[in-house]
Parts: C-alpha cells; structure tokens; sequence
C-alpha cells in the first residue's frame, strides 16, 4: 500500500507529466467488451496524414498541367488529399476517436524494436515486448504470448479470439497452435462446418485468380472473411491483418499502395456502420487502426528495415467505446506500438502481464513509464544489429 506521504509526492508529477504529455487520456467513461484490430501492413504515417505525396505520384509541377488532369488522391491541400484518401479515417474516427504519429505536431509513435520489419513488428504489437530475439519472418511459432492468447486462455472468451490475415506468417505469430486460437491466414480454408454460404463463395474464388502479390490473398478477401467470421462466429476480440500496402510498397507501385490504403479504409467503414447496427456490438466496441512498422523517406519509401531511416514510425488510430474522443493529436507525444498490446488489456480489463514491463497502455497510466520507452534497448545492443531474414 503506497504512504499518504507518497501519494501526495506523486500528484506533482503526475500533473507535470500531463502537461509534458497531453493527450495521453484514452480510456473513456464507455466499457468496451470487444475489440477488432485492423492492420494496414507497411502503412506510412506519411500518407494517413498528409495523404497522397507529390513526387511519388508523379504529380506535374505545371499548376495548369495539373489542373487538367484529373489526378487520383490528389489535391493541392493535404488536409484534403487524406480525406480523399481515407475518408473514414478523417470522418469518423477523427471526429469521434483519436489519431497519434502526426509528426508533423511533433506526435511520434515508432515501433520499439531494432527490426523494423513484420513478425517483429506484431510480434511488438501482440505481446507487448519488442524482444530482440524476434528477428525473423520464417521465425516458427512464437514463444512469446501475446495478449490475444492471454485473453483466449479466460474462460469468458475461449473460442472468441480470432485472427484472419493475408500473410500466411500468423499462425506462427500467434502461435495457433498453443494459443489454440482460430487463424485464417492466406489461403487457408473454413472448415466446412463452421464455414457460412458467403465464406464458401469466397474460398471458391481463391484458385480463381492471378496470384499478382505472392503467395498473399487479397486484402478485400481477407477483409470479407473476417467480416464473415464476425457476423456469425460473434468473437469477442477480431483481428484482420491485410498485406497489400506493404507489398505494392515493394513493387514500388505508388498509386496501388494508395489504392489499397483507400479500399482497406472503405471496408472498414462498412464493417465499423454494421457493428454500430448490431446489437452485441453497438457501443460495447473498440476499434484500433493501425501498421507494423513504416517505411523510408524518397526513394527509400519501398523499402523498410533496420536500415532504411524513418521505417520505424508509424501511427496509431481507435474509436469506440473506450476511447476519449480527442481526434488528431496535435501536441507533442511519444508512443510505441508494443503499448497496444497492453492497452488491449486494459480495455478488456484483463491482467497480462508481459515481459517488458515499460510499454503499459496508452492512457494517463502510462505517462510515468513512457519517458523510459526509448532505454528499453541499450545503445551497445543497437550498434550491433545484425541482418536478418529477407524483409516483409
Ligand atoms: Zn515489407
């Protein structure tokens, strides 16, 4: 029990913690009792904020040139490129939730570990530990838990955790097979029992189509799956992790990373209206809107990595219940993805305890530990990374 002497001691601080963080207030008034994570792989903070970038879309410096095309995500105001961009994003969830990694107001969130690259970057994301061990795509199953295994191991919500994703690396992620925990990944089917009319339409597609991304299914499959899986598995806790941005990034295909930006942010849309029309969802939902690692600046931007500067930065959106409507922050603040793993957690009001206690949830809880995020790895230990596995 903590002295009165203490406690007094710490309102100090905390108050000037407040003002050195602001906007740091998320958990709301609302109870949340499900919550769906949607992750846009590879998704720069560059373009949920300030949407399309000129050079990159090979906008023409000619003002009239310009004008007399009709150039796709495109327009003078950034503050209208991100709209046209994604809308929902900039509607709803700016006007009824809250946005962090707007750099540009000094708003930074980055991933913590020194990979900057996919199964770390989830692995961050999921189990709240940017461990240095996670340092390959083709790791095997994770001997981190997560804190989706952590909330499928309470009996409350066995069979209620769900992960449906267009890279085939998630059931290693999430360690299907431990965690016992339901993933879709690629092209994986339903099993035919469980499997609704619309998700067996769905799979008889899948050998239909030109494999133009690897071996990932579309994202708008994926998407479909889930949003499937929802309406009549009812989990508790979804995620979908769609793929096609991080992978038109490395074709250095501009326009189509955008356009599934665009598609992904239209799905979601649809998905966020049906949830706030269904009864055992409506205002008992959170959602978090985010990616695992960024990607680099110019002619860096196809690529990420330990190398490539700036593919440690991302963002971080939520809406619903739970969430403190604040919209984009707009003031100084440090976050990283490994506190989404906590803050989960935290909405759900489940104990987890991770294995690196510095990353706790995203709320005024965490202001005294968030000073410490970046000592999380010692200088030394960055200085001697090595190169991994090839990139996802
Ligand atoms: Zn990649």
């Amino acid at each position: 029990m903590k002295s009165r002497k203490t406690t007094l001691m710490l309102i100090p601080v905390i108050l000037i913690l407040g003002i050195i963080f602001p906007g740091t207030a998320v958990l709301g008034q609302t109870k949340t009792e499900n919550v769906i994570i949607i992750t846009l792989d590879g998704f720069r903070w560059k373009e949920v904020f300030q949407g399309a970038n000129r050079k990159l879309l090979k906008v023409p410096g000619n003002k009239r040139k310009r004008n007399r095309k009709n150039i796709t995500f495109w327009d003078e105001s950034p503050i209208k490129r991100r709209q046209l961009l994604m809308p929902f994003l900039w509607t709803e969830v700016a006007n009824h939730g809250v946005l962090y990694g707007n750099r540009d107001y000094g708003c930074k969130v980055n991933v913590a570990n020194r990979y900057w690259f996919s199964y770390p970057g989830y692995n961050e994301m999921l189990t709240g530990n940017p461990s240095k061990n996670i340092n390959s795509n083709s790791l095997g199953p994770n001997p981190n838990v997560s804190v989706l295994e952590t909330i499928h191991s309470i009996p409350a919500f066995r069979n209620k955790v769900a992960v449906f994703s267009s890279w085939d690396r998630f059931n290693d992620i999430v360690n299907e097979k431990r965690s016992g925990i339901y993933v879709n990944s690629a092209f994986s089917e339903i099993p035919e029992k469980q499997a609704s009319p619309i998700q067996q339409s769905i799979e008889s597609v899948y050998g239909l189509l030109p494999k133009v991304i690897g071996n990932v299914r579309y994202d708008g499959l994926t998407f479909m799956q889930g949003f499937e899986y929802l309406k009549h598995q009812r989990p508790k806790v979804l995620m979908i992790a769609l793929d096609e941005t991080d992978e038109f990034g490395h074709k250095g295909e501009y326009l189509q990373y955008l356009k599934s930006a665009n598609r992904a942010d239209k799905l979601i849309q649809e998905l966020w209206t049906w949830v706030q029309t269904d009864s055992l969802y409506r205002n008992k939902t959170t959602l978090i809107i985010t990616t695992d690692h960024g990607r680099g600046t110019g002619r860096g931007w196809r690529n990420h990595g330990q190398f490539i500067f700036h593919s440690n930065e991302t963002w971080i959106a939520m809406i619903g219940a739970g969430i403190i409507k604040q919209g984009e922050v707009k003031e100084k603040c440090k976050y990283h993805n490994a506190q989404i793993a906590p803050t989960i957690a935290a909405l759900l009001e489940i104990d987890f305890k991770h294995n690196n206690p510095l990353y706790t949830c995203i709320s005024n809880c965490t202001n005294n530990t968030l000073q410490l995020a970046d000592a999380a790895i010692p200088a030394n230990e960055t200085n001697t990374r090595k190169r991994t596995m090839r990139k996802k």
